[in-house]
């Protein structure tokens, strides 16, 4: 491996190839269920030099079958499913994208950006602010997570209900292939009909088909206004009736659409007393709207009036409060953003982040609430998530006074079939924006059809027949 490592540092230089010293920061995952050990962090400037890395390493491993050499491609490793960060074994390579940070291109006519893997979420979002355009991608990691991330994970967070995920963002890509290859894919054409969509392949693969080097995106205007409400709802079958509502009052200026349960939500006032929940001890589940309006905030206002007006005359909604301004608007995202910091204070718990068709949500809660209720008695349900997507984090923590980390060491799996079958039951999946990393990978092979992980093997088979990339993430081979 030394001869490896004198070539990785020709290609990046020293200062880029770090072996010794604290490496936790690309070490350790974001939840802290798993710490690797890598052989180095190398931390290519370039695509040439991503490149060339991915060529030696290559070049490494068909020499030296068997030396269990791998890649682990990582951006902010803000990842929850233990996808970003290396095994124990430290034989694998941890490749950081994150000095590929520039926004290379900004079209406003076309109404595109290019930006390099790198990328911080946030940084991109700004630079898109100051041209007075809108990069929709929103969520809570934003502040470190990166372009690359994002897309290998195809995230999704609090805008998809009106852009979509990060695949919906992305029309062109730049990936180094698993031979060191690069694949110039920087399309900014919406219509592109000229074979198999290589693009689409990459996007949500978690680093095991290619490397991801920069995307470009789309952009939107900025819209003239947005306008934040926070709404009590007595149940979650009328959450979805509030939301059926706000499709028909908002169109499209809805943006966002989040619910939370009152549990939830207690965590928050418990572990953050200084801020305020509005309705949190009166009311089963809050929801939280946005709605973004191109006339103006008085339209918007008078949208939004219009439309909580409705949900309480029908009896949907019991209360409801409109943000004054956007410092109030940022409160009341903040505290939707702090329930999983909360949760984590509250100690260690299990997570899972599925999807379902939105109307069978509510029939979905109460049958897996009660069987979870029957296996664990005093089990406590964090239920929140993006609804207007049928996004549902659904975790699980342990009753209280019973000890968490033994809870999760002796019931995690019995807990995870009971929510994956009752999930796989109402039609649903198991992953809805976090992806599979190892974390899922087991679960992937019980619950995905045999035809889908035959075809899925075969991908990775034909992109990474050496298995260089990412290996024992998303599908074993
Ligand atoms: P990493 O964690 O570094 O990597 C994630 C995966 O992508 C790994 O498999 C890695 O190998 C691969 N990868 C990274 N970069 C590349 C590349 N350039 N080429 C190829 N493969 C690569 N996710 C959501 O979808 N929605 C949310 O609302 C959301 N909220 C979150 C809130 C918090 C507080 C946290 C901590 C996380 C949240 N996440 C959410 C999860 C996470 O932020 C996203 O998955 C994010 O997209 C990961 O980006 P990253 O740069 O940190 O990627």
């Amino acid at each position: 491996m030394q001869t490896l490592l004198t070539e990785l540092t020709r290609i990046v230089g020293a200062a880029h190839v770090l072996t010794e010293g604290d490496l936790s920061a690309w070490e350790q995952d974001w939840r802290q269920r798993s710490r690797g050990k890598a052989l180095a962090v190398v931390r290519p400037g370039s695509t040439d030099e991503v490149a060339q890395v991915v060529k030696a390493c290559a070049a490494h491993l068909s020499q030296h079958r068997g030396c269990g050499l791998s890649l682990v491609p990582q951006g902010g490793n803000t990842g929850l499913v233990v996808g970003s960060t290396p095994d124990t074994t430290g034989q694998q390579i941890v490749l950081s994208l994150q000095r590929m940070n520039a926004v290379r291109r900004l079209d406003a006519d076309n109404l595109t950006v290019t930006v390099e893997a790198g990328c911080i979420l946030q940084k991109l979002q700004e630079q898109a602010q100051a041209a007075k355009l809108l990069f929709p991608l929103s969520l809570a990691a934003e502040g470190t997570c990166t372009i690359g991330g994002n897309l290998s994970t195809n995230a999704g967070g609090t805008q998809v209900l009106r852009y979509g995920n990060t695949r919906e963002l992305c029309l062109g890509l730049e990936v180094v292939t698993a031979q060191g290859e690069v694949w110039h894919g920087l399309s900014g054409l919406r219509k592109d009909n000229t074979g198999y969509d290589l693009r689409d392949l990459f996007i949500g693969s978690e680093g095991t088909l290619g490397i991801i080097t920069a995307a470009t995106l789309k952009v939107y205007p900025l819209p003239c206004a947005r306008l934040t409400a926070w709404a009590a709802v007595p149940s979650l079958a009328a959450a979805v009736q509030l939301l059926g509502l706000a499709h028909r009052h908002l169109s499209a200026g809805l943006t966002g659409f989040e619910v939370m349960g009152q549990f939830a939500l207690s965590l928050v006032s418990k572990h953050f007393p200084d801020m305020r929940v509005p309705f949190q001890q009166t009311s089963a589940f809050c929801v939280l709207l946005e709605n973004s309006d191109h006339e103006s905030e008085a339209h918007a206002r008078a949208l939004f009036e219009q439309l909580l007006e409705t949900a309480l005359e029908s009896g949907c909604v019991t209360d409801a409060v409109v943000a004054e301004n956007l410092t109030q608007a940022k409160q009341l995202w903040h505290i939707r953003e702090s329930i999983p910091l909360a949760q984590s204070k509250e100690g260690l718990n299990i997570k899972h982040d599925i999807s379902l068709p939105v109307s069978a949500i509510p029939e979905f809660v109460t049958a897996t609430d009660a069987l979870l209720e029957a296996a664990f008695p005093g089990v406590r349900l964090v239920n929140f998530g993006h609804l207007g997507d049928g996004n549902l984090h659904y975790n699980v923590q342990a009753p209280v006074g019973v000890d968490a980390a033994a809870f999760l060491r002796t019931q995690e799996e019995q807990v995870n079939t009971l929510v994956f079958d009752s999930v796989t039951r109402f039609n649903g999946s198991i992953s809805a924006e976090h992806g599979v990393g190892s974390l899922k990978v087991d679960h992937l092979t019980h619950y995905k059809s045999p035809v889908a992980l035959q075809l899925m093997r075969a991908i990775k088979a034909g992109l990474d027949p050496h298995n260089l990339l990412n290996p024992g993430r998303v599908i074993r081979p």
